[in-house]
C-alpha cells in the first residue's frame, strides 16, 4: 500500500497522511485534492475536499490503516512542483517558523489553490502549409476565407488578435483548423536579441564585465550607483546575456505601478523575449498564465512584485531585485517574508548570481558589501551625459515661517518654474485633508474606534477615515462630546495643499497622485501621462511618485514635512527617511535641465539633511552603522518576535506569559525581551503585544525559535492569534 503525505492549508506543522493505491514518486508535487476534517459518523463537523500538494510518497504511516483515508483525486493538469520548488517552501517553513502546508498554498497563485481548470497556455494560428497551396484548393468564391489565408501568409494571428476578430472570421478560421490548413500552437523563443541604446559609459562597462565574471555561480552584488547612474541600463545588459545563453531572469520590484513602464522597457529592448507579469492586481487567469509559463521554461522574464519570488523557473540564470532597500518587499501578514532575502536564497541554491540595485541600499546589504560578503559596484556620475544630481536646499522654517504649509522661498521658487514652463514636484507623505479633526472648545480629537489612530479628514467625500483598519464615517456636524459646530482640522495633507495651491498659484495646473487619487485601475497610468505630456504644472504626491519615475521636465522637488521621520521611536525610521528623500530628489533634473530640490525644515542642520545635501550615501550609513552597532541593533544583531493579538490586552500578554513559561531553557546567545505593547497597540479590534528577541548569530536564533515553535501548537490560545515574525520591520 502507498502513503501519500500531503501539505495542507491548515496551520499544524506536519503532514497529513492519505491512502493513495497508485500513487508514485512521480506524484511528488502534484496537486491533489483529498477529505479532510471528521468524518459525519464521529463528529459533528463535516467532512469537506480541501487541495493539497503531494510531499512525500512512502509505504507506512503511524496512522492506523483504518483510520486513513484515500485521497479523491490527482490533479494533472499542470507539471508537478520541482523539487527546487519543494525545498524552496520547506526553507520559508524552517526559516519564517511557519507550518508548511500553510507555506506551500500560500506561495501558489490563487487559482492554483483551487480544482478549477487552469488558462491553456498563449496560442496563435498559423498556415500548416504554404498559403499557394492551400489557395488552390479553396474555391475561388471563398474570398473571406482567402482573405484569412492571405493574411496568415503576412503573420500568424496571436491569440489576443484572435479574440479581437470578428465571429464570423473566427468561424472560418476554425473551419481551416478542422480541415488542417491552420495549425494551433505555442509561439516559441524568437532569439531577436537585444536592443541596445547608449554606448555604455567607462563605469556601466567595468561593472557589467565585473559581474558578468560570475555567470553561472552564486554570487551577491550590489549595485550602488546614484539615481540615473545607469543602473537599469546595466541589468538590461546583463539580461540580455542572460537570455543569449538561454536562460531565464527574475526580476523583482518593489511596486505594481512600476510595472507598466518596466514591461514596456523589456518588450522594446528584447522583442523576441516572452515576459511574464506578476503581481497581486492581474487577473487570475493572467497571473497563473505567466506562472505555470515559468514552470514550463516558457517565459524568459519574469516581472513583479514581491510574490514573484516564489514562480518556479525551469532555467534560471540571473535574478534582479531593483530597490532592494524598499520596505514593500517585506510581508506583513500571513508568511512574513523578505523577498529580497528569498531571491537571494534562491540565487544560491540555484548556484547563479543576484544583482541587488539601489540609490540607498538597505544597511543590511550596504553592511555586507562592506564585509566583503556582497560584491560591492558603484556608480558615481550620472548616465546621461548632462544630467546632474540635483542641489538640495534646506529652508529654515525659523526664518521663514510657512504660510499655508508653504515657505515663502519655495513659493517663490515655484513661481519661477511656473514661468519657465517647467515643472515642480510638492512631496508630502501624507495623504488626506487633514491628519485630525479637532474641537477647539473641549479638545475632543476624532479618532478611531477600532484602532489606536487618528481618523482622518477626506474632506471632498466628507468623511473621516483610518489609514490602519480602514473605517470610515461622516464627518460630524457638531462636536459629539460638547455640541461645539466650529470643529477644526489639524495639520495638512496632499488635499489640503492641493487647495492652498490653487489660491496660491491660480491658473497652474495641479495634478494632486496619491493613493486616494489613483484608486481606481489605471488611473495612476493616465496621470503619469499627463504629467509626461507637460499637462500639469504643479504635482502634488506622496511616497507613490518617489519611485522609479522619469519626469524629463520637472526641475524642483519641494518636500515639506520630512522633520516628521526625524525623530521617530522605530530604529529604521532615519535609513528610511534618508532613502526616500534621495528618491525622491532623484526625481527632478534626470534629463538636460538642471533640478533643485529645497527642503522645508525646522532642522537644517542635521545630520540626515546635510548628508542628503552632500548627496552622501556612504557617509550617512557608515554613521547609522555606527550608532546600531553600539545599541546593538540590526545589521549587528538578528531579530525576531512573538506576537498575539486578542480583543483584551490582558488575554494576548496572559499567552505571551504562558509562552514565554514554555520558552526552550537553553538561550545560547539569545536575549528574549519582556512583552510590550506594539507601537500601534491596537488594530481593528486587536490588542497587540509582542516579545522581542535578539541574537548576534542567525543560527542560534534559529535554533532557539525553532525549539520554541514546536512546543507553541500545544499552548491554550481562546480567542489569541499569534504569530512569529522572523527579522521583522514594524513594531
Ligand atoms: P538608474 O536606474 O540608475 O536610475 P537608468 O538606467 O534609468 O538609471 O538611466 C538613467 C537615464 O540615463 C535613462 O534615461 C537612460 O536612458 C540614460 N542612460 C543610461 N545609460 C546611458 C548611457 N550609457 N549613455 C547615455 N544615457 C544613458
Ligand atoms: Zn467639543
Ligand atoms: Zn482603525
Amino acid at each position: 500500500m502507498s502513503i501519500a503525505r500531503v501539505a495542507l492549508d491548515v496551520p499544524v506543522p506536519f503532514l497529513f497522511d492519505y491512502h493513495a493505491e497508485h500513487v508514485t514518486h512521480d506524484d511528488i508535487g502534484a496537486r491533489v485534492i483529498v477529505p479532510f476534517g471528521r468524518n459525519k459518523s464521529s463528529g459533528n463537523r463535516t467532512e469537506r475536499q480541501v487541495i493539497g500538494i503531494i510531499v512525500e510518497v512512502c509505504e507506512e504511516s503511524s496512522i492506523t490503516r483504518d483510520k486513513l483515508k484515500p485521497i479523491i483525486r490527482i490533479l494533472r493538469d499542470m507539471p508537478t512542483l520541482s523539487p527546487e520548488w519543494l525545498a524552496l517552501a520547506q526553507f520559508c517553513a524552517n526559516y519564517y517558523q511557519k507550518p508548511i502546508g500553510e507555506v506551500m498554498l500560500s506561495c501558489l497563485p490563487p487559482r492554483l489553490r483551487t480544482d478549477r481548470p487552469l488558462p491553456a497556455p498563449e496560442q496563435r494560428f498559423r498556415l500548416a502549409r504554404p498559403a499557394t497551396e492551400i489557395l488552390a484548393m479553396l474555391p475561388e468564391r471563398a474570398l473571406q476565407k482567402r482573405a484569412l489565408v492571405a493574411q496568415l501568409a503576412n503573420a500568424n494571428i496571436s491569440e489576443v488578435a484572435h479574440a479581437a476578430l470578428e465571429p464570423r472570421v473566427r468561424a472560418l478560421l476554425r473551419e481551416l483548423v478542422k480541415a488542417g490548413d491552420v495549425i494551433i500552437d505555442e509561439p516559441p523563443r524568437s532569439d531577436s536579441g537585444f536592443i541596445a541604446s547608449h554606448p555604455l559609459t567607462l563605469e556601466q562597462t567595468t561593472v557589467i564585465n565585473a559581474i558578468r565574471e560570475t555567470s553561472g555561480k552564486f554570487a551577491v552584488h550590489l549595485l550602488f550607483g546614484i539615481t540615473g547612474s545607469g543602473k537599469t541600463e546595466i541589468y538590461l545588459h546583463l539580461i540580455a546575456q542572460t537570455l543569449a545563453s538561454g536562460r531565464q531572469v527574475l526580476v523583482l520590484i518593489p511596486e505594481i505601478a512600476l510595472t507598466p513602464a518596466l514591461q514596456t522597457a523589456f518588450t522594446t529592448r528584447f522583442p523576441g523575449a516572452r515576459i511574464a507579469i506578476q503581481h497581486s492586481a492581474m487577473s487570475e487567469n493572467e497571473r497563473t498564465r505567466g506562472w505555470l509559463d515559468a514552470q514550463r521554461g516558457r517565459a524568459d522574464i519574469v516581472v513583479g512584485t514581491r510574490l514573484a519570488a516564489f514562480v518556479p523557473l525551469a532555467n534560471p540564470g540571473l535574478v534582479v531585485v531593483d530597490e532592494e532597500q524598499d520596505a514593500s518587499f517585506k510581508q506583513q501578514d500571513g508568511l512574513r517574508y523578505n523577498a529580497r532575502d528569498i531571491a537571494i536564497y534562491r540565487a544560491s541554491t540555484a548556484g547563479i548570481p543576484i544583482l541587488l540595485v539601489s540609490a540607498t541600499p538597505s544597511l543590511e546589504s550596504y553592511q555586507h558589501a562592506l564585509t566583503q560578503r556582497y560584491r560591492l559596484h558603484r556608480l558615481s556620475i550620472r548616465a546621461h551625459a548632462e544630467a546632474k544630481l540635483p542641489a538640495v536646499r534646506l529652508i529654515d522654517t525659523r526664518q521663514h515661517a510657512p504660510k499655508h504649509g508653504l515657505c515663502a522661498p519655495i513659493a517663490e521658487a515655484i513661481a519661477t518654474r511656473l514661468t519657465r514652463g517647467e515643472q515642480t514636484l510638492v512631496f508630502l507623505n501624507r495623504r488626506g485633508y487633514a491628519p485630525v479633526l479637532s474641537c477647539p472648545a473641549c479638545a475632543w480629537i476624532s479618532s478611531c474606534p477600532d484602532c489606536s489612530a487618528h481618523l482622518v479628514v477626506h474632506l471632498a467625500e466628507k468623511r473621516l477615515r483610518c489609514h490602519h483598519c480602514g473605517h470610515a464615517e461622516n464627518v460630524p456636524r457638531h462636536c459629539p462630546q460638547c455640541g461645539n459646530v466650529d470643529l477644526q482640522p489639524l495639520g495638512r495633507g496632499t488635499q489640503r495643499l492641493e487647495s492652498s495651491l490653487a489660491e496660491r498659484f491660480p491658473g497652474a495646473r495641479l495634478l494632486r497622485i496619491d493613493a486616494d487619487s489613483t484608486r481606481s485601475r489605471g488611473s495612476l497610468e493616465a496621470m503619469l501621462d499627463e504629467v509626461h505630456q507637460g499637462r500639469a504644472d504643479i504635482l502634488i504626491g506622496t511616497q507613490i511618485l518617489s519611485k522609479g519615475h522619469h519626469f524629463e521636465n520637472l526641475t524642483l522637488v519641494a518636500v515639506l514635512n520630512a522633520d516628521a521621520g526625524l525623530f521617530a521611536a522605530d530604529y529604521r525610521a532615519s535609513e528610511r527617511l534618508f532613502a526616500q528623500l534621495e528618491q525622491v530628489a532623484g526625481r527632478a533634473g534626470r534629463a538636460s535641465l538642471p533640478g533643485e530640490v529645497w527642503v522645508q525644515t525646522r532642522f537644517p542642520g542635521h545630520p540626515l539633511y546635510q548628508a542628503l545635501a552632500s548627496h552622501d550615501y556612504a557617509g550617512f550609513a557608515q554613521s547609522v552603522l555606527k550608532e546600531r552597532r553600539q545599541a546593538d541593533f540590526p545589521p549587528f544583531v538578528f531579530e525576531a518576535a512573538l506576537r498575539a493579538e486578542s480583543e483584551t490586552q490582558e488575554h494576548a500578554l496572559a499567552f505571551l506569559q504562558n509562552a514565554l513559561a514554555i520558552a526552550p531553557e537553553n538561550q545560547d546567545d539569545v536575549t528574549v525581551f519582556q512583552p510590550v505593547p506594539m507601537a500601534l497597540p491596537r488594530l481593528a479590534r486587536m490588542e497587540r503585544v509582542q516579545v522581542v528577541m535578539q541574537s548576534p548569530s542567525r543560527p542560534r536564533l534559529q535554533n532557539f525559535l525553532r525549539a520554541w515553535n514546536s512546543s507553541m501548537y500545544g499552548l491554550p490560545a481562546k480567542g489569541v492569534r499569534w504569530h512569529f515574525d522572523i527579522d521583522p520591520t514594524e513594531f
